[in-house]
């Protein structure tokens, strides 16, 4: 039998606050001493009540939302058993007037563990972060404390980022939420994150399936190892083909590529919503010849340029998309669909020979200084003598060294699936910073290792129970795309994933918003992969969500250039 969410989420807001009087009753560091469990049920986690404090807030203003909300700030540390360290947690809990027994983790982003999380609030959710002992809270990047010094990785921090510290943050989180609350009922816990949040939420779903009820991942910066060595890969094809585009020429290629494959999906909107068409069908080459124009910088960081789209520069932006190779042909990953901006390949002006030049993309140049080379730099100096066959080189050390901690592509969740977990994951079908098609990738990687002897049907049918996933098309990393800018993008995904959990209402579809241009206010119900969106010939109003056999192909890679598996 269904309930709707309002008189299901009313009911749950009554039984809550007959029991709970007020804030000002719960917030008080006794009342958080009584809830914390006791020591030795939490295997090697002992929490220590001195620690505990207490503080509400009145008032708060939550993210996109005029309301104002009331919340108890609690801190509180543990230490883990025989180990002398001392890691910190911060819960927000909502005034049990609006709490719906819900606690939502939103994780961080690039090498941050959390990110502001009030935002929780609006869900009737508790939320929290965790300084994960090495003062994440207070912004710490893992980057900065991920070596003790040159050659020395510390690996109690790297697990803690990878997945332990969130993790720990969970288990912490359900007794305590029910002492505070002085409630029997079940909390159901969510994850929400974008990029390394995606990650993080991969990392719990993966390593503590049990402890989640639902989670909503964007982009996840997954496959650690290859992913982040990647992205210097712009850049290498740019040394080795010598050819450095301004970002007037890269932008011209970017914006002719959009505007030939936007039609293909059905529908002239600006937007590439099958960018496997564009990938069937169009030939860069096509662009080699035209014209480009750009302004000075205001900055003065690059003069007004104006040209005609060269070979060369269509030969690097074919390279880019192509994805890296072993300079024997072997292929070691996946590159950004055909459409999306070249920004790792962002080049440098040097006003002294009026040229374009190396700009080393940090992203990539950090993670090998740091996590490969085990050097305390910010970024490589140079790309001399590095090849192709340097970066495979570089992804298998990684790749084998964080294959337990930071890799994150462990594709059997059978844990999180059995224990009755929904999942809804999404990405960018123009994202420039995680390839699109490693989210595929991943998709494909559950389902072979989790169904591996059902029919093609009975397989997807299977997945589609408890893991959906959605391309969004024209999108940029966790966001719109400034070159696309009329295209959809979801909205409010956390109440699909709650009445999916809560409810048992399954998404139909993943409702998506356009913001601007002639279509502006229409909501799309985005396709759930692996079928892809067709608008209906004649139709600007109507798109059918087709099986395109060779289009879906397109997003079948094998990795040769390693030994190991790669899910
Ligand atoms: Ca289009």
């Amino acid at each position: 039998m269904r309930r709707s969410l309002n008189v299901a989420a009313t009911a749950l807001a009554a039984a809550t606050a007959a029991t709970a009087a007020t804030i000002e009753d719960l917030c008080t560091v006794s009342n958080v001493q009584a809830a914390l469990p006791a020591n030795g049920t939490l295997l090697g986690i002992e929490l220590i009540p001195s620690s505990v404090s207490t503080s509400i807030v009145y008032q708060a203003v939550a993210e996109e939302t005029e309301k104002l909300y009331d919340y108890c700030n609690v801190t509180l540390s543990y230490t883990h058993t025989g180990a002398n360290d001392r890691v910190k947690l911060n819960y927000i809990m909502p005034s049990p007037d609006v709490f719906l027994n819900r606690f939502l983790v939103t994780g961080g982003f690039a090498y941050q563990l959390n990110t502001d999380f009030l935002g929780s609030l609006v869900y009737g959710a508790a939320t929290g972060g965790t300084d994960g002992g090495y003062g994440a809270l207070s912004g710490t990047s893992y980057s900065s404390v991920m070596l003790k010094g040159n050659g020395s990785i510390n690996w109690d921090n790297t697990y803690m980022f990878a997945y332990q510290a969130l993790g720990e943050l969970t288990t912490v989180a359900k007794p305590l939420l029910q002492g505070f609350y002085a409630t029997s009922d079940k909390i159901y816990t969510y994850f929400e994150g974008c990029s390394d949040g995606g990650r993080q939420g991969l990392s719990q779903i993966q390593r503590y399936g049990d402890l989640y009820d639902g989670a909503i991942l964007g982009a996840p910066a997954i496959r650690y190892g290859q992913l982040q060595v990647s992205h210097l890969y712009s850049n290498l094809v740019e040394k080795t083909l010598d050819y450095y585009p301004s970002a007037c020429e890269f932008n011209k290629i970017v914006n002719a590529t959009i505007a030939a494959c936007d039609p293909l999906d059905g529908r002239t909107d600006g937007v590439i919503s099958r960018s496997d068409l564009c990938m069937l069908n169009f030939d860069l080459t096509s662009i080699v010849g035209e014209s480009y124009s750009c302004a000075a910088a205001s900055d003065g960081s690059s003069p007004a340029v104006q040209g005609t789209v060269s070979a060369e520069a269509v030969a690097v932006a074919q390279g880019i998309y192509d994805g890296l190779h072993t300079t024997s042909g072997d292929r070691a990953y996946v590159s950004y669909q055909v459409g999306s901006a070249f920004s790792d390949g962002a080049t440098l002006y040097n006003s002294d020979s009026n040229s374009w030049g190396l700009n080393i993309a940090r992203k990539g140049g950090e993670y090998v200084a740091k996590f490969v080379e085990l050097l305390n730099i910010d970024n490589l100096p140079n790309l001399d003598n590095v090849t192709y066959d340097t970066m495979v080189d570089w992804m298998t050390t990684g790749f084998e060294r964080y294959q337990d901690s930071l890799q994150t592509s462990l594709p059997d969740l059978t844990k999180f699936q059995s224990h009755g977990g929904k999942m809804i994951n999404y990405h960018g079908e123009s994202d420039p910073s995680i390839p699109t098609a490693s989210t595929v990738r991943y998709w494909q990687s559950v389902r072979s290792i989790m169904y591996p002897n059902e029919s093609e049907e009975e397989s997807l049918a299977a997945m589609s129970e408890w893991y959906r996933l959605y391309l969004v098309p024209g999108a940029d990393h966790c966001k719109r795309n400034t070159l696309q800018p009329d295209g959809p993008y979801p909205v409010g995904i956390i109440y699909a994933v709650i009445n999916w959990v809560e409810f048992g209402v399954a998404p139909e579809a993943l409702n998506a918003t356009i913001n601007s241009g002639p279509y502006a206010g229409e909501v799309q119900g985005l396709c759930q992969w692996p079928l892809r969106p067709l608008w209906q010939s004649g139709d600007n109003s109507t798109f059918d969500c087709v099986n395109d056999t060779a289009s879906v192909d397109t997003w079948e890679y094998t990795f040769p250039a390693f030994k190991l598996p790669v899910y």
